[in-house]
């Protein structure tokens, strides 16, 4: 404890406290220090009664506590109890400072930084005054740690040798630790930044109650760490802060500020015609095509509605989809394109940059002091309330695959490692990208099997787009058209800005720049997102319910004969729920129609035929992707294990595998299916090799 000598300003904390507090002090000591151990000042109430004293306390924070709490100590309470080692803890500055713009002024200035708890270590015992029992003469030297470093006495204070020592635990000062490491939100970077944090010690009462991925606005005091070693110091510092009070936020799009003109252009832009066409041609206008693709990213942008049920469940309005083609064909930039108009957005790569790759993991390493756990959150969690872009998701981590199916459909991770007992909300969009499996799309094979992922992951997505790059005279006319057009404005924009003496008119620029630029200033279009998220919550109209209604009875009718496929599950209701009420959003209609709802089964539909058809009989078949098996080839199967069944018994070592195939080809198998279907067999276990290219069933 510093001394504190200054009577006049512990005299201005203790009638600011009679004036503001008294009512917080009394409650304060009837709870202390069992259920309360800290008085929490408001800075704007200080401000109010001493602005020279409320500076102070940002420009001198650790000395001001010192008065603030001394004066507490001697607050003339109403009850007899003892306020000795009560915290003041100052919150609510009138502004937050930009984590990227931290500099070597705010060093020991109390300072507020806003963003997501990116990691959290467990919370520890730390000493704060250790005992040392001296082995000669047994007195105890008291050492208090202040320091980073933990330090050891020079000498006994009894006998006055170097020890040696021994640290007598029931007589040290223990305080709960806690180290958190505080990441700029998602929606406070521009274009792709990476970034940026910074490193938080917190103690005692407030330890415990964050976690990774809660956003939070933490005051505290700003301080600086010497790099290098003992040995060889470097002159260059690190930055850290000491927390003094942290609060969690509301999630929502917290820096989104939508003043009454933004709202005004919204409103209007929301009544022209064209606002599907606009919006569509907003989304990475340099990318040629895909305009269903891409009306279906704005519609995962503006989602459908979280429905909270009467019976306390819940049913997500998260849409998530998923481009799955050929290599080169834009996929990896219209997803980052997303970036740019989403007001909350995490682009990563199914690798991962981080140990905590998609999902979240608890993870030992050097961040906090002496290898303790840590809780790092992933992708998925930083994106909550945002769209999770994640490129080559084939790519992800078997840790990731497993934790994403709970993920994805009930919208939180769970962590249960090491003693790390945690839930993490993770309640986003994910718009996924991934190459087949053998990097191109083999046209003979189906579909359903050639996507690297599980079908239980696949069957979470609302839509699935499968993108095949195939020759075709007129399209690569006009694909190739709109890229070298596209690269022509960017050279006339560029040359216009690069040489004084361009010959191009500012005219002719903005001609050509017109084509290639987005129909919605990305600016605009972040905000209209945000404003209909916030406000524009649709309900259907039955008219609408009708729709949806007829498209799924109709489909499953094709399924209803004995020997038929199921053509589609109730998973895909919801779905199509979710993109009527994202259509209606997209104009911040109130309910939603009958167009909506045809807007929905269509873009269903489109993807369906494209994924969720059994390639041999040309019907839908949901178990394509449900389960990665079609029912032509499960019947195929099925067919192969009788055959083989059949005439094991003929042989002694088995059915030998030439003899499968010919009665195979005699029931209309051709051979490589014959072979692939057995090799299927084997894998699951149904079948098996006694002898080399003999079978037999289990
Ligand atoms: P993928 O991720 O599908 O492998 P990329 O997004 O990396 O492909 O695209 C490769 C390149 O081809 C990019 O420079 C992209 O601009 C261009 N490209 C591919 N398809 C199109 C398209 N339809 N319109 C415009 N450019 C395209
Ligand atoms: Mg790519």
């Amino acid at each position: 404890m510093a001394s504190v000598e200054n009577t006049e300003l512990t005299d201005a904390f203790d009638e600011f406290y009679r004036n503001y507090y008294r009512n917080e002090i009394g409650e304060l000591a009837q709870k202390y220090p069992s259920d309360q151990k800290s008085l929490w000042v408001d800075w704007q109430d200080l401000y109010r009664f001493d602005p020279d004293l409320a500076d102070d306390v940002r420009t001198k924070p650790e000395q001001m506590q010192d008065y603030a709490e001394e004066a507490l100590r001697l607050f003339d309470l109403p009850i007899d109890v003892k306020l000795g080692q009560a915290h003041v803890r100052f919150h609510n500055l009138p502004e937050s400072t930009d984590i990227r713009a931290i500099r070597h002024e705010h060093h020991g200035r109390l300072i507020a930084v806003t963003g997501i708890v990116r990691k959290a270590t467990n919370v520890r015992p730390k000493v704060t005054t250790a005992a040392f029992e001296c082995q000669r003469c047994g007195t105890l030297t008291r050492i208090p740690q202040v320091s980073g470093d933990f330090q050891e006495p020079h000498e006994c204070q009894g006998c006055e040798r170097q020890g040696p020592f021994r640290l007598n635990m029931d007589q040290s000062e223990f305080v709960d630790a806690q180290k958190i490491r505080v990441q700029e939100s998602p929606e406070g970077l521009r274009g792709g930044e990476t970034p940026q944090s910074i490193d938080i010690n917190i103690e005692d009462d407030i330890t415990g109650e964050v976690t990774a991925g809660d956003h939070v606005t933490v005051t505290g005091v700003l301080k600086l760490d010497q790099q290098g070693s003992e040995q060889d110091q470097s002159p260059m510092f690190d930055v850290y802060m000491d927390g003094v009070d942290v609060t969690i936020e509301d999630e929502q799009f917290e820096d989104m500020d939508i003043t009454d003109e933004d709202k005004k252009e919204i409103v209007e832009l929301s009544n022209e015609p064209d606002i599907y066409d606009k919006m569509v041609g907003a989304i990475a206008p340099s990318i040629y095509g895909y305009e269903k693709e891409k009306l279906a990213m704005i519609m995962q942008l503006f989602s459908g509605v979280t429905k909270d049920l009467p019976d306390g469940s819940r049913i997500r309005g998260d849409l998530h989809m998923l481009l799955i083609g050929d290599p080169g064909t834009g996929k990896s930039q219209m997803l980052s394109y997303i970036q740019n108009i989403a007001p909350r957005s995490v682009y990563t790569s199914g690798k991962g940059s981080s140990s905590a790759g998609l999902t979240a993991a608890a993870v030992r390493d050097d961040f906090g002091d002496g290898q303790q756990w840590t809780l790092e959150a992933g992708a998925l969690v930083l994106a909550d309330q945002g769209i999770a872009a994640v490129d080559e998701l084939d790519k992800m981590a078997a840790d990731d695959r497993s934790a994403m199916h709970e993920a994805l459909e009930q919208q939180k991770i769970s962590v249960s490692k090491a003693g790390i007992n945690a839930t993490l909300k993770s309640r986003c969009s994910l718009l996924g990208a991934a190459n087949p499996k053998y990097g191109r799309f083999d046209q003979f094979e189906p579909i359903g099997e050639q996507i690297d992922l599980e079908p239980a992951l696949i069957s979470r997505f609302d839509l699935i787009f499968t993108v095949t790059d195939q020759p075709d005279e007129e399209e690569d006319a006009n694909l190739a058209e709109h890229i070298i057009q596209t690269n022509y404005a960017g050279e006339l924009h560029t040359h216009r800005q690069e040489t004084a003496t361009s010959d191009y008119t500012q005219e002719e620029v903005d001609n050509v720049t017109d084509e290639v630029a987005p129909t919605i200033k990305p600016e605009l279009l972040r905000k209209y997102v945000a404003y209909a998220k916030r406000n524009c919550f649709p309900t259907m109209t039955e008219e609408a319910k009708q729709v949806i209604e007829d498209f799924y009875v109709d489909l499953r009718l094709q399924g209803t004969d004995e020997d038929a496929a199921v053509p589609v599950t109730a998973r895909k209701l919801e779905a199509m729920v979710r993109l009527a009420e994202a259509s209606a959003r997209m104009r911040l209609s109130d309910t939603v129609e009958e167009d909506d709802a045809e807007r929905a089964t269509s873009i269903t539909r489109y993807c369906m035929e494209q994924i969720g058809v059994d390639p041999e009989t040309g019907e839908f078949d949901a178990d394509v992707v449900e389960t990665g098996t079609s029912k032509s080839q499960r019947d195929r199967i099925q067919n192969i294990r009788g055959i083989i069944a059949d005439i094991e018994d003929e042989y002694d070592e088995g059915a030998p595998i030439d003899v499968v195939i010919e009665r195979a080809e005699e029931v209309g198998i051709d051979e490589p299916k014959a072979e692939s279907e057995i090799e299927k067999l084997k894998q699951k276990g149904e079948v098996y090799e006694p002898r080399t290219d003999h079978l037999r069933t289990t």
